[in-house]
């Protein structure tokens, strides 16, 4: 995916930078793509000659934007929960879902029992749908295999999405994902998850380390431990933290300056301080709320007047999000959060590369990676706007047009 493109030049479009406090539009634009990166990007009559040797290519006034990134999906996974998913529509319970063998844990089965060639398959499904949104980046967790045989399958096939697809892939673990039904939590970190990311680490399979801190998976001091390994493994870290119940997750996350607090439903005024005074980005996830009916909005006031970055991603999940379109969570999060659209626009570009760690990704400015979405749109806010519209005319990752 990137050896080297000849230059591309692509004209008569209109910018929106994402550079700054707004959308940064520039009219009658010209956008200089050289060795995978933006070498110009301004008004027409600012660009003095173009090389004879660039692809020249006329957008006929169409809308562009960094291509979009989604910076929390759990994309790898076996199986489907559509099954549950009916049953749950038909009124069953809970428990009846349980005991028909749904739940995580039929993942985590469905997982286990995967080649990698089915994950492969199924992965590149949901990721072609992805994207069909602008996505030129994913994030893409392990965390339902709970062994070190599915947790390295999981992140190999993470790996292998982005030799067969144009995208950019980052690689989580999230062996703390749930407690293995009959394992005491503590045990499983000391004998699974810690080696599990000792190991994978050394592989080069991790760009970062994740957990789940609720009441139904790991306590702030479990989480704690594993952020230390992760700390002295030299990984980042971030956490899904306060959608269920408030735990001080997202306080524990940003005391490690963690990338990103993800959910945050629950946050109080305590957690958004101590992500205000870190480099902590607050992900939310309105397809996990949407499909949970759950009420509990995140303080998105709070974080806006304390000044905390937010981006926002699908969570695809096959339990609480089949969502395959950035496009759509970018919605939900204006009409069930109360984003701006330039905050969702925002959101799933230069605050979604700050949630990876990403720092010339996500804004069109000289110096960045080629990485774009050209829309057939002429206003951004046409992105957050539109349900289930397909505004996307082409890609750009890594300089080439795709
Ligand atoms: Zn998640």
């Amino acid at each position: 995916m990137m050896e080297e493109a000849p230059p591309l030049v692509l004209t008569n479009c209109r910018l929106a930078t994402m550079a700054g406090a707004d959308y940064g539009l520039v009219d009658d634009a010209v956008v200089v793509i050289r060795h995978q990166h933006i070498a110009f990007t301004g008004p027409r009559s600012a660009l003095s000659n173009v090389e004879v040797s660039a692809e020249v290519i006329d957008l006929r006034g169409r809308l562009l934007t960094p291509g979009l990134i989604d910076c929390h999906t759990h994309l790898v996974h076996g199986g489907s929960r559509a099954e549950e998913f009916e049953m749950r529509q038909n009124g069953a319970s809970y428990e009846e879902i349980s005991r028909a063998g749904g739940g995580i844990f039929s993942t985590v089965r469905a997982t286990r029992k995967a080649t990698e060639a089915q994950l492969l398959d199924t992965a590149l499904q949901r990721l072609d749908a992805l994207m069909l949104s602008g996505v030129t980046t994913v994030e893409v967790k392990s965390g339902y295999g709970l062994d070190l045989a599915t947790e390295k399958k999981m992140l190999r096939v993470a790996r292998r999405l982005e030799a067969e697809r144009p995208i950019r892939v980052l690689t989580t673990f999230l062996g703390a994902h749930a407690v293995p039904p009959g394992s005491d939590p503590d045990a499983y970190l000391d004998d699974v998850c810690l080696p599990a990311l000792l190991q994978l680490a050394e592989e080069g399979l991790v760009d970062a380390v994740d957990a789940f801190c609720e009441g139904i998976g790991f306590n702030p001091t479990q989480v704690e431990r594993l952020f230390r390994e992760a700390q002295r493994l030299g990984l980042p870290v971030k956490l899904h933290a306060e959608q269920l119940s408030s735990l001080s997750g997202a306080t524990l996350a940003a005391n490690f300056n963690a990338l990103s607090a993800d959910h945050l439903e629950y946050a109080t005024q305590a957690d958004i301080d101590a992500m205000a005074s870190s480099d902590t980005v607050a992900v939310m996830l309105p397809g996990a709320f949407y499909f949970l009916r759950e009420a509990q909005k995140p303080p998105i006031s709070a974080l806006r007047a304390a000044g905390v970055p937010m981006a926002v991603a699908t969570d695809n999940n096959p339990g609480s999000s089949p969502m395959t379109s950035l496009l759509l969570a970018m919605n939900m999060s204006t009409i069930l959060f109360g984003l701006t659209p330039l905050e969702a626009l925002q959101g799933t570009t230069v605050n979604a590369a700050k949630a990876l760690g990403l720092e010339k990704v996500g804004i069109l400015e000289q110096g960045f990676q080629a990485d774009l979405a050209v829309w057939d749109v002429t206003h951004p806010a046409e992105l957050a706007y539109q349900i289930g519209g397909a505004p996307l005319h082409r890609r750009v990752v890594g300089g080439r047009l795709c």
